[in-house]
């Protein structure tokens, strides 16, 4: 054990979290409120998370819950009532049958994300992982000490991955295929026949499924969100469903979330978390059943805002000259190839990636977006649009006088 000159022990950090990177994501959004702090006007397109409060409703069933003294531990799971509730959802909104058992609530769905992985991989496992990805999904598949086995998909296949890709990608120790519909950072949906031809690639053989879906309720221009586990019975039974309510229901501070799955693995889930965090925050379970009823139809009228946003983004970012982006048909985010301006160099900075360009922008023309690459696609930037309309015109207009110096 080293020591350091006063005396004083320095601890050790383990060789597994030196491993780990921060979030690229919350990188920059730290950065944007660095500089906001200094009181510089940034405009963020930075955030993964609704600009939108929670629902009053929800908030209400929060409070009457502590009222009525919910504040104790939990079944690790979650509530009996709450996993009802995730139980009805899935059957009325998603076509599958998953009984309460096959349930576990998470605190968010990154937890759901992480612990699932801690329940199904081994050492030296191998997960298929597309382009563009979820940042957090290499480190969470290299924490489970498993080998992310990278596919990249290109732009011609609006960056889904082909059924082609996905037989040649599988080998005998390919353990999970993680799929991301809608996605983050790319702002697409598979669409149900594009799901069915990557479901038919694993007929027959072991490779199981993790699908996140935290962006279902939020598509637009007509697209079908498919759960990829209600597609067959084969695809049910192979497949992990991940979901939460941060991203429909603008709780992403709640951190709640839940997987579903076969029972084995729920139940080892279950294990895990008993050692881990135990269960979501009590009170908060009873809000999450109130906002699964969303007795108002608040979801609808805040992915009806995402859309419109969301089709001026591309429309503006499309107008820039050398930037492509295709229309968003899920989440919030557009994700442009910016990749023609590389190469430039900029008031002195030389852009040379997507590192170099968010970086350049922030500093430069104080607009916060996101760089690719850490989502694997360097060609690329993400930009939230989950904020105001007046926001996104600032930002663009900013971004469009940037590139054209
Ligand atoms: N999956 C994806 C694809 C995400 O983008 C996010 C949030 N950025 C999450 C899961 C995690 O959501 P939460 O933990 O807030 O439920």
């Amino acid at each position: 054990m080293e020591a350091n000159l006063s005396g004083v022990v320095r601890m050790k950090v383990s060789k597994r979290a030196q491993a780990v990177p921060p979030s690229a994501t919350m990188a920059v959004a730290s950065r944007a409120r660095e500089l906001k702090a200094e009181g510089v006007d940034v405009v963020s397109f930075g955030a993964g998370e609704p600009d939108f409060d929670t629902p009053e409703y929800i908030k209400k069933a929060a409070v009457e819950a502590l009222e009525q003294g919910r504040t104790k531990y939990t079944a690790t799971p979650g509530i009996p009532e709450l996993r009802q509730a995730i139980s009805d959802k899935l059957r009325k909104e998603n076509g599958l049958e998953y009984k309460p058992e096959q349930i576990i609530v998470t605190i968010g769905a990154k937890h759901a994300v992480y612990e699932s992985m801690q329940a199904v991989l081994d050492a030296g496992d191998e997960v298929i992982l597309p382009t563009p990805y979820w940042v957090t999904y290499p480190e969470t598949i290299k924490l489970a000490g498993a080998v992310a086995k990278i596919v990249e998909t290109d732009k011609a296949n609006g960056y889904k991955i082909t059924p082609t890709q996905l037989e040649a990608a599988i080998s005998d120790k390919t353990v999970l295929l993680l799929l991301n519909s809608p996605n983050n950072p790319g702002g697409f949906a598979y669409s149900p026949d594009e799901l069915s031809a990557l479901a038919k690639v694993l007929e027959g053989t072991d490779v199981c499924v993790l699908s996140d879906e935290i962006y279902e309720r939020l598509v637009y221009g007509g697209t079908k969100f498919v759960s990829f586990a209600s597609l067959s019975e084969d695809a049910y039974s192979r497949t992990l469903t991940i979901n939460g309510l941060s991203k429909a229901f603008a709780m992403t501070g709640w951190r709640l979330g839940y997987t579903a799955g076969p029972l084995e693995a729920i139940k080892a889930m279950g294990r895990l978390q008993s050692h881990m965090t135990q269960n979501a925050v009590a009170f908060g379970q009873y809000a999450a059943i109130a906002a699964l009823a969303d007795p108002d139809n608040e979801v609808e009228r805040m992915r009806g805002e995402f859309e419109k946003r969301g089709k001026f983004m591309a429309e503006r970012l499309n107008a820039i000259e050398g930037v492509e982006c295709a229309e968003p048909t899920g989440a919030f985010y557009c994700f442009p190839d910016v990749s023609s301006h590389y190469g430039r160099n900029i008031n002195g900075t030389d852009i040379t990636g997507s590192m170099d360009f968010a970086k350049g922008l922030l500093e430069q023309a104080s607009v916060a977006l996101v760089p690719g690459k850490p989502f694997g696609c360097d060609r690329n930037v993400r930009l939230s649009f989950a904020c105001s309309l007046e926001q996104i015109t600032k930002g663009l207009d900013r971004i469009e006088q940037w590139l054209s110096q």
